[in-house]
């Protein structure tokens, strides 16, 4: 299946898109990543520069402060975790 267009599903009732392009900070290295619905992805590892990316202060999850779409829970208005 090709996701470059953005996987969408349902999740508590609102339509949200899982897919991701994260950019770090540090070399601006992109990679899109699908993000899982139940859990926040706290510390993201740059495959290229291989820098250990964590959320902004008061962003729950890396693809708040460095996708180009917020993480499924913030999408579907909910809180998901201790961080948010
Ligand atoms: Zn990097």
């Amino acid at each position: 299946m090709n996701n470059n267009m953005g996987t969408k599903i349902i999740h508590n009732g609102k339509i949200i898109t899982v897919n991701s392009t994260i950019t770090c900070p540090q070399c601006g290295h992109q990679k899109e990543e699908i993000m899982p619905t139940d859990a926040c992805v706290y510390f993201y590892k740059c495959e290229n520069c291989k820098t250990l990316l964590k959320p902004n202060q008061g962003d729950c999850c890396v693809f708040c402060s460095f996708g180009t779409v917020k993480c499924p829970p913030i999408q579907a208005g909910e809180h998901c975790c201790e961080h948010c």
